[in-house]
């Protein structure tokens, strides 16, 4: 998949957690064969890159500095671990 914009001002990488109990917070994983790539890219200004905490596999690419992601985890395709993003 090709990119335009491949400028980002920092990669973070997130903190492995353990899985989140139910209805506590929103889980976006990608389910069997997803493969290697992101969970989403978005379209912010001042870009970041979240990575696994675990793998370093970019889960998330082009997330405005100023998007706050709470109550998000985020569940490795990779690696299959649950990625809490800073707060
Ligand atoms: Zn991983």
């Amino acid at each position: 998949m090709e990119r335009i914009n491949t400028q980002y001002l920092e990669e973070i990488r997130c903190k492995i957690v353990p899985k989140p109990e139910r209805n506590t917070k929103t889980i976006i994983g990608g389910g069997e064969n997803y493969g290697k790539r992101p969970l989403f890219v978005g379209h912010g200004t001042g870009l970041r890159r979240y990575s696994c905490g675990n793998c370093n596999l970019v889960l998330t690419d082009n997330v405005g500095e100023n998007i706050r992601l709470v109550n998000i985890v985020l569940k490795c395709p990779e690696c299959q671990s649950y990625n809490q993003l800073p707060a």
